[in-house]
């Protein structure tokens, strides 16, 4: 019997991270049997009131669960692991999850806010491990980034091996990790590399990224200077720029306060499975803050990104218990901004001035994460794995473009490159690579407090009205008998107008809303109040349009009585 192509093909499906930066997530299924790498999650964009953040869409997976076989995770980014606690006992809570050490112990840390949950299954793989699932057997190697104990995947598939680089970059002079090996990547190389799949987070960046070592000298110009407190706002999970941090601060002579819930966390279990190291002391409560003067004190703080509820937050809003800003302060955001909120940390940087500190931004000295390969070193990954065919992965649209142009620079065909977005089905044969026709669903999936994708596009859009143009409610009471309006419609508002001062609008809409009833009731017969509620709203919304050039939520209610 024939075997259908598609039966011959391994299907590359990305869930999340392809047109976005965050909530990785991608399957590979062949005849079946399915493995997904990485399962994180991303931050709601500026326009999104009200959402927690956004997790890949599994709606493909219904009904597939028991043909899952394993989660790899890459590395300890939430980008990565955070839609674990949300998504795993959805497919199945003891799904065999393979990942490194320090990523482990993040994953397992984080779990314990969801205690209910059952315990996870987790096999620990280190550099050069190599495990066996259904038809894929998978070798992990070693690629710096800016979180220790990162690691890429060479996948033997049926159909040929895959390279999937994680997130990356090269470093030769890296601080407290080994440095990139190149005989390694060549040595997987030579083994032939059938499909590429790379991280694009970087490609729009011409040259190399700084090594570790570049960004520590840098870091270390701002000790040099500084005279009065360190205030250093990045991620939680930047493990090398939190310890970069320590050590200068030993070199100088500080204390550090570490800030921030999930901060805190991190340098624990980083510093329980040893990757952080500070001396005895080094480390210090920030309640202890005011034993210290200030040219001694470093204090490590969430943040940088203009997370509501994050630290620095809550220093310049001046609601820290122990921490205010003030002249002679030195404020460094050692993190890039993610694409979406840059606003929001202008804002802060304003805020923080107008509070005498002095601010250092990435774009002012390269202090910031640079933990992605730029340019040239994604050309050198290329050019190193020599693959049949490229897929860019990580990135926004114009990043994964940028890629794609790269990896042509460096010799591969544009038919042999599949530049795809999430929900793509990509069929990757022994001899050719193709996209499906029909994607799988990939829309946001919303969490919001507890909920889990209750807070659909439409609660979304609800959301964005209310915030922006408030809500005009309005309440008529109808004679079932007659159609005729019964005294005078209530109207209530939020946000949209101050009542008191717009009696004339008021009297106005009233008059609209009797006129509309009238009109639609007209001469006996059934009456239409659906009709009638959707003609309050569309003519009520033009009629308010028309005066105040805003568009509230109009929320019409008819009583009949
Ligand atoms: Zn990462």
């Amino acid at each position: 019997m024939q075997k259908t192509t598609r039966e011959q093909n391994l299907r590359l499906i990305p869930l999340g991270g392809l047109g976005e930066v965050g909530r990785n997530m991608t399957l590979l299924e062949w005849q079946e049997k399915i493995l997904i790498i990485d399962m994180g999650f991303r931050f709601p964009e500026e326009d999104m009131p009200g959402i927690d953040f956004i997790i890949p869409n599994i709606s493909y997976l219904k009904g597939k669960e028991k043909n899952v076989l394993g989660l790899i995770v890459t590395h300890g980014h939430y980008d990565h692991i955070g839609a674990i606690p949300y998504l795993i006992n959805r497919i199945n809570d003891s799904l065999p999850i393979f990942t490194s050490r320090l990523t482990r112990g993040i994953i397992l840390k984080r779990q314990e806010d969801f205690s209910h949950q059952r315990r996870l299954n987790i096999e620990e793989v280190k550099d050069g491990s190599l495990i066996n699932i259904g038809p894929f057997k998978i070798e992990f190697f070693h690629l710096n980034h800016n979180i220790p104990d990162n690691l890429g995947l060479f996948i033997t598939t049926p159909v040929g091996n895959i390279v999937h680089t994680s997130d990356f970059k090269f470093d030769e002079t890296p601080v407290y990790d080994v440095p990139t090996d190149f005989r390694r990547l060549r040595n997987l190389a030579s083994r032939r590399v059938h499909l590429l799949m790379s991280d694009s987070t970087g490609a729009e960046n011409e040259g190399h990224s700084f090594s570790e070592k570049t960004i520590s000298e840098n870091l270390n110009e701002i000790f040099k200077k500084s005279q009065g407190r360190i205030i250093a706002a990045t991620f939680a999970s930047l493990i090398n720029r939190i310890q970069q941090l320590i050590s200068l601060s030993e070199a100088y002579g500080r204390k550090v306060f570490i800030e921030g819930y999930s901060m805190k966390t991190n340098v624990e279990i980083s510093r329980a499975l040893g990757f952080i190291k500070a001396k005895k002391g080094t480390l210090v409560q920030s309640k202890e803050i005011s034993r210290h003067p200030d040219s001694k004190i470093t204090i490590i703080c969430t943040g940088a990104q203009g997370e509501g509820q994050a630290s620095l937050m809550r220093i310049i809003n001046k609601e820290h218990p122990f921490i205010r800003f003030k002249k002679g302060d030195t404020v460094v955001f050692s993190s890039s901004v993610i694409p979406g909120n840059e606003r929001t940390v202008q804002i802060l940087k304003d805020e923080i001035l107008r509070q005498k500190a002095t601010v250092y931004h990435y774009k002012m000295m390269d202090i910031h994460a640079g933990g992605h390969a730029q340019s040239e070193e994604l050309k050198e990954m290329i050019e190193i794995m020599k693959p049949d065919f490229f897929m860019p992965i990580h990135g926004q649209y114009s990043m994964l473009a940028a890629h794609a142009e790269i990896a042509k620079s460096a010799g591969l065909e544009e038919k042999n490159i599949v530049v795809v977005e999430n929900g793509s089905i990509v069929n990757l044969g022994k001899k050719k690579i193709g996209i499906e026709e029909k994607p799988v669903p990939s829309y946001y999936v919303m969490v919001d407090g507890l909920g889990i994708g209750d807070v659909g596009e439409i609660v979304l859009r609800d959301r964005q009205t209310l915030a922006k143009d408030g809500m005009f409610v309005i309440i008529a009471v109808v004679d079932r008998q007659t159609g005729k309006i019964k005294g005078s419609p209530d109207i209530i508002s939020r946000g949209f107008i101050y009542l008191r001062e717009s009696q004339e609008l008021l009297k106005q809409t009233r008059r609209k809303v009797i006129e509309i009833v009238s009109g639609a009731v007209g001469s006996g017969g059934i009456v239409n109040w659906a009709y009638i509620k959707d003609e309050i709203r569309n003519k009520v919304g033009q009629f308010l349009y028309a005066k105040t050039q805003r568009r509230p939520m109009i929320l019409p209610v008819v009583i009949e009585v």
